[in-house]
């Protein structure tokens, strides 16, 4: 049923409509709105909360449908923003007072984001530098935040700030914490960031100065929020792998369309093994990249440890989709490079899968070490 929503959401947004989005760097009003409307925005919340009550398998199952039926990268990005950073967050770590003012609005529409990464700490998460002081009966807040997705239009952000420092910690991943901070803030500015694609979404530089918060604004332990984050950061690379998987088989469903019909040596150019075996290749290891996404997700919603798998999954769909990408690009030739043919647009958006959420080189980095057994390479 998800699977079959989710491809006539997609076949209301034609290629056209995202070509001018992306054109044009406007959001996309209408496809969020049919999201909402189908109930993808709360696949993750619990049914008391007015959501799907389901898990990370649906979610990736919706992801991956929308973005390999002309959506691209959209199909993913605008559910992990809220649906993941927001809701999961929420409804994993949030009292029962958050679950019950967020929840109900996020499944309606409320666009949410997440300001972890900061200009200093960069991969280094524990490198945080925006500080969170106790005073009176809430928080305030200092510092600068960037690469921050959606900031400029989510009314709600959950926010990662140290609340003890690095130096009086018994151990590196203590003393960080989760905040919810309703957006838009004085105390917040947010300027957008010029980027090389998905135009239809912004990333945003924030800077935070003396931001007032009461303490029921704490979402989960106090300096306990690294171990909670990771309950967000795997399925945000799960819902990347997705999206990996997802534009590499909507490339090469585009190539295999172009290679039926152009005839250039009086033959099909599909007919060469050149053009064919290539596709065929990625297409393999998209299949097998989803299937380990499916097991991380399973893993997910059973409670077990998924890191692993998450890692994993990333590291093998980002190579198959970007394989996926690039390949349909040589089969359109100088079609592929034109606008007006989609395939650039999907080769801009999939390559930020090897930057983001984690950089490919950290996902190896996670395998060598917890996989494999090695010493830590840094
Ligand atoms: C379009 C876009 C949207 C984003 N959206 C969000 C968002 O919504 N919220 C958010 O918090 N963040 C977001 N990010 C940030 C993103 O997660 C980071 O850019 C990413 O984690 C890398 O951090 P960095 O850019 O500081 O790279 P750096 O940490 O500076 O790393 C640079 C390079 O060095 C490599 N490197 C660093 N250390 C090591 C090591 N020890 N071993 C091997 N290689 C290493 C890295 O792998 C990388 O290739 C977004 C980024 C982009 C580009």
């Amino acid at each position: 049923m998800i699977v079959q929503s989710a491809t006539e959401i997609a076949e209301d947004f034609s290629p056209e409509y995202w070509r001018e989005k992306d054109k044009t760097h406007t959001f996309p009003e209408d496809f969020w709105k049919a999201l909402v409307e189908a109930g993808f925005v709360g696949i993750l919340i619990p049914e008391g909360y007015g959501g799907g009550g389901m898990g990370m398998v649906e979610m990736i199952l919706a992801m991956e449908t929308l973005t390999s039926q002309s959506c691209g990268l959209a199909g993913q990005w605008f559910l992990c923003l809220t649906s993941i950073f927001g809701g999961l967050s929420i409804a994993k770590h949030g009292s029962e007072n958050q679950k019950k003012n967020y929840l109900p609005k996020i499944t309606k529409g409320m666009e949410f984001c997440l300001a972890l990464t900061e200009p200093d700490a960069g991969t280094n998460t524990l490198n945080t530098q925006t500080m969170a002081i106790e005073e009176g009966n809430g928080y305030v807040i200092n510092g600068r935040k960037t690469f921050i997705s959606g900031a400029d239009r989510a009314k709600g952000m959950v926010l990662i700030t140290r609340t003890t420092p690095l130096e009086k910690v018994p151990k590196r991943t203590l003393g960080l914490s989760l905040f919810l901070v309703d957006l838009p803030n004085p105390a917040i500015e947010v300027m957008p960031i010029e980027k090389h694609g998905i135009h239809y979404s912004k990333t945003c530089e924030v800077y935070i100065t003396n931001l007032k918060i009461p303490k029921e604004n704490l979402l989960g332990e106090r300096d306990k929020g690294w171990y909670l984050i990771l309950d967000t950061l795997n399925p945000e690379r799960m819902s990347f792998s997705a999206a990996a998987s997802g534009i590499g088989l909507l490339a090469i469903s585009k190539a295999v369309d172009h290679a039926r019909q152009r005839s250039v040596f009086g033959v099909p150019i599909g007919s060469h093994q050149a053009i064919q075996f290539p596709l065929a290749e990625a297409r393999a290891k998209i299949e097998a990249a989803r299937l380990l996404n499916y097991r991380a997700a399973w893993l997910y919603d059973e409670g077990q440890p998924c890191g692993a798998e998450a890692n994993m999954a990333k590291v093998a769909a980002v190579e198959a989709g970007i394989q996926g990408v690039y390949h349909a690009m040589q089969t359109l030739g100088g079609y592929g490079y034109s606008v007006e043919y989609d395939v650039e647009r999907w080769w801009r958006e999939v390559n930020l899968i090897r930057l983001a959420p984690v950089t490919h080189q950290m996902a190896l980095a996670f395998i060598g070490e917890h996989v494999l057994g090695l010493p830590k390479s840094y």
